[in-house]
């Protein structure tokens, strides 16, 4: 009988755990940032960067922001001749 009730309580614990966390997920999940952001990570709101790659939280790879307005420093390339060419 007492062991019956430990289980209940462990799966009630477990059950409430899994829901808040899968919650808090959903909270986070965004699919575009500030103009001032180039990449950032959708699942984790504090992570943005100006390069593309992996995010320091999740490992997750960085998404291309659409609302970005700047230039990408990463991808421009500047001649000794002054031409500016981007790849
Ligand atoms: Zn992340």
């Amino acid at each position: 009988m007492k062991s019956s009730s430990l289980i209940k309580l462990f799966v009630a614990v477990i059950l409430v755990y899994s829901i808040y966390s899968c919650g808090n997920k959903h909270v986070s999940v965004r699919s575009s940032a500030g103009p001032d952001v180039a990449y950032f990570c959708p699942m984790d709101t504090m992570v943005n960067e100006n390069s593309s790659g992996k995010c320091t939280v999740c490992g997750m790879n960085l998404i291309k922001n659409p609302n970005y307005t700047g230039v990408e420093i990463s991808t421009v390339v500047v001649t000794s001749t002054g031409d500016t060419l981007a790849e």
